[in-house]
């Protein structure tokens, strides 16, 4: 039954930067509404794990399932629009334009509308499609800001704001803390927090303390295979885990 259906499902998935096997025959699955974590040390393939979950690129072998169909070897703009959205980097935001502006592109691309009218609501145009987005990730006061003069941990709340303009059901986030000063690091846990409870979010995190709080659910690789999954504590008490992660 549909209800059984994960939103997202990866089996099998492989990806090799030519002849290094970043990853290797991951299989897992996502149920809808769920907020599930990625953990592993650095190099571990989280984020190639992530790129291909989002459709970045393709898996060089395997199968990614969204509610049931294959979408492997779909474009990332499809992803987008089936309503997969990966967190943008700061480094494709425009650093010169204000906070708004920036929030205004995003809901100015062609998926956004798209989104927003097969869900069956009215599109309310970029401008108030904006202001919604900024009050959620609560940088309206910061609206008319240039981009480029706010805070690490803001900066990285607006590139969310710019990856929920699509309206999607599953949100990928790629590590992000990375960078934040621990209030920053509360701030955004919260956030996630938040988004959580409205859509289907994957985590990928390397600090492992911090999504305990966060996650019921952990997925641990380890040299780009599948090491682990769990509750926290399992995670916590699994034995292999504990030695993959000594000295961290
Ligand atoms: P993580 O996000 O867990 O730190 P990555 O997925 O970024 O790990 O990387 C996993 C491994 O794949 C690393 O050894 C990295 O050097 C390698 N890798 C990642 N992307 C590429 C690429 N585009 N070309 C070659 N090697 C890559
Ligand atoms: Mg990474």
């Amino acid at each position: 039954s549909t209800t059984n259906t994960p939103i997202l499902e990866a089996r099998n998935v492989s990806k090799s930067f030519g002849k290094f096997k970043a990853l290797q025959n991951v299989s897992t699955s996502f149920m809808p509404g769920t907020l599930t974590a990625i953990i592993g040390p650095n190099g571990a393939g989280k984020s190639t794990f992530f790129n291909v979950l989002s459709g970045a690129f393709p898996p060089t072998s395997g199968q990614i399932l969204f509610n049931g169909k294959d979408i492997t070897g779909m474009q990332q703009h499809e992803f987008a629009r089936i309503g997969i959205s990966k967190s943008f980097q700061i480094t494709n935001v425009f650093k010169q334009l204000t906070v708004h502006e920036n929030v205004r592109v995003a809901a100015q691309m062609e998926t956004a509308r798209y989104n927003f009218l097969r869900n069956a609501q009215s599109y309310p145009g970029p401008i108030e499609v904006a202001d919604q987005l900024l009050r959620r990730v609560n940088l309206e006061h910061l609206r008319n800001k240039k981009t480029g003069d706010l805070a690490h941990g803001q900066q990285r709340a607006l590139e969310i704001a710019m990856a929920l303009a699509c309206n999607p059901s599953l949100l990928l986030l790629d590590e992000p803390t990375a960078g934040m000063s621990p209030e920053e690091t509360l701030v955004m846990m919260e956030l996630i927090r938040t988004l959580a409870s409205e859509r289907t979010v994957i985590l990928v995190e390397h600090k492992m303390k911090l999504i305990m709080g966060l996650c019921k659910r952990i997925i641990v690789l380890h040299h780009g295979e599948f090491l682990a999954e769990g509750t926290p504590e399992e995670i916590q008490n699994n034995a292999e885990v504990r030695r993959v992660y000594l000295g961290q």
